[in-house]
């Protein structure tokens, strides 16, 4: 897609903290990140929005959402248990679609937002 920031960090033709990538996706840091930890997951194949995705799609958003909390265990804000077997540690998982969804990028993207609190920004 041409003139799509993500398509061309996808294709390394800006550069990008890539902290991810196989033969369908692609993981780098948030430029502005909203907490210690913000990356963004993309597909490399260019869909606008989580709308223009359908149900072809439910493997490739399947392996997007399965990524995700593995990256978060990489970046060091993984879901633990503590001895008792409360939950501490933890992320967001963040799409969004359209302009009333806060959406300005333009290329699917799923946010990985965590850290420990407090955030710059809560989303
Ligand atoms: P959204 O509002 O869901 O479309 O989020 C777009 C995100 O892309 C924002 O959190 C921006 O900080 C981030 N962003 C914009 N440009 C870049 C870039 N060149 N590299 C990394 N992240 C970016
Ligand atoms: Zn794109």
């Amino acid at each position: 897609m041409e003139n799509c920031l993500f398509c061309k960090i996808a294709e390394k033709k800006i550069p990008s903290a890539i902290v991810y990538e196989d033969e369908d996706l692609l993981a780098f840091k948030d430029i502005n990140p909203a907490a210690p930890v913000h990356l963004l997951l993309i597909p490399k194949q260019h869909f606008s929005t989580l709308s223009d995705c359908s149900a072809n799609e439910a493997p490739l958003l399947g392996k997007m959402l399965a990524l995700a909390p593995r990256l978060a265990e990489e970046a060091g804000c993984g879901v633990r248990y503590d001895a008792d077997g409360s939950p501490t540690g933890g992320y967001k998982t963040l799409i969004n679609s359209g302009p009333n969804g806060g959406q300005e990028v333009y290329h699917l993207h799923l946010h990985v937002i965590g850290g420990p609190h407090p955030w710059r920004g809560q989303r």
